[in-house]
């Protein structure tokens, strides 16, 4: 077909740093911005802990240790929320994959759509400054709107900017101790993933100790340039 337009098929951006990063934030505002759609694993899989379905109850104990859940379990919760018909606006993925078998699965499971991974973006932070970031966060149980008691503070303390509701909330897992399992996990099992996607020639790397409005610009030029 000469002249045709190659297909394109709806982009796939990966948020990869540790816990704390600030992926939450930024993929919310790049859903805001962009019209993609945030998947995070970690909201899936406390859904499916408050639902308390059989992934749900194998899951909690894990996640409240700061452990990470099963590749088998992670996988299929992404799979099916990726089949979802508003994915094909395209996606930010917030805390997947999290392991090598996870980003394996992921190319397998784009690869049956013709889809393809256009930026694994790592926000570089230090680590240490992590556990304060974690320990402060706080988020909109309505909404989903995250907080944070020093860097990110809703204008009237208690009532969410994004829709009024007044019903903050704090995760279990966000304690001192189980910190330091998470970072341990990251280091140990998510790492690795940003060499794979070095070597893919996807790898964008974003100065993440920067303040909020930094971050959102560099990655929002970063985006426009993937989506141009
Ligand atoms: P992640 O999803 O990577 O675990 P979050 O986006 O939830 O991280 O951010 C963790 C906490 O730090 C939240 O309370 C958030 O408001 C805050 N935060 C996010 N980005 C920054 C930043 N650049 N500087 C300071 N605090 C931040
Ligand atoms: P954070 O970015 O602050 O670590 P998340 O909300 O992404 O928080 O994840 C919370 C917990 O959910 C993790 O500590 C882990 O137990 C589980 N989890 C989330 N995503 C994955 C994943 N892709 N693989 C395995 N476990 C996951
Ligand atoms: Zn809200």
């Amino acid at each position: 077909m000469d002249g045709a337009r190659k297909p394109q098929t709806p982009p796939v951006l990966i948020l990869l740093g540790p816990p704390g990063a600030g992926k939450g934030t930024q993929a919310r505002m790049l859903e805001d911005q962009f019209g993609l759609v945030q998947l995070s694993t970690g909201d899936l899989l406390r859904a499916a802990v408050a639902f308390g379905s059989k992934a749900g109850k194998a899951a909690k104990t894990v996640m409240e240790a700061g452990d990470l859940v099963s590749d088998d379990i992670v996988i299929a919760i992404l799979r099916d929320r990726l089949a979802a018909p508003d994915c094909a606006k395209g996606v930010i993925l917030d805390g997947f994959p999290r392991t090598t078998a996870q980003a394996e699965a992921l190319d397998q499971m784009l690869g049956e759509t013709g889809q393809q991974i256009n930026a694994a973006i790592l926000l570089e932070v230090d680590d240490v400054k992590m556990v304060v970031r974690i320990a402060g966060r706080f988020t909109c149980g309505a909404c989903g709107e995250g907080y944070h008691d020093e860097f990110k503070q809703p204008k009237t303390a208690g009532i969410c900017d994004n829709c009024g509701a007044e019903q903050m909330t704090r995760r279990a897992d966000d304690n001192a101790k189980t910190v330091m399992s998470r970072l341990d996990a990251y280091h140990e099992q998510t790492a690795p993933l940003i060499t794979y996607y070095d070597d893919k020639g996807v790898l964008r790397r974003v100065d993440a100790m920067k303040d909020i409005a930094t971050i959102q610009n560099a990655l929002a030029t970063l985006t426009e340039n993937i989506m141009a």
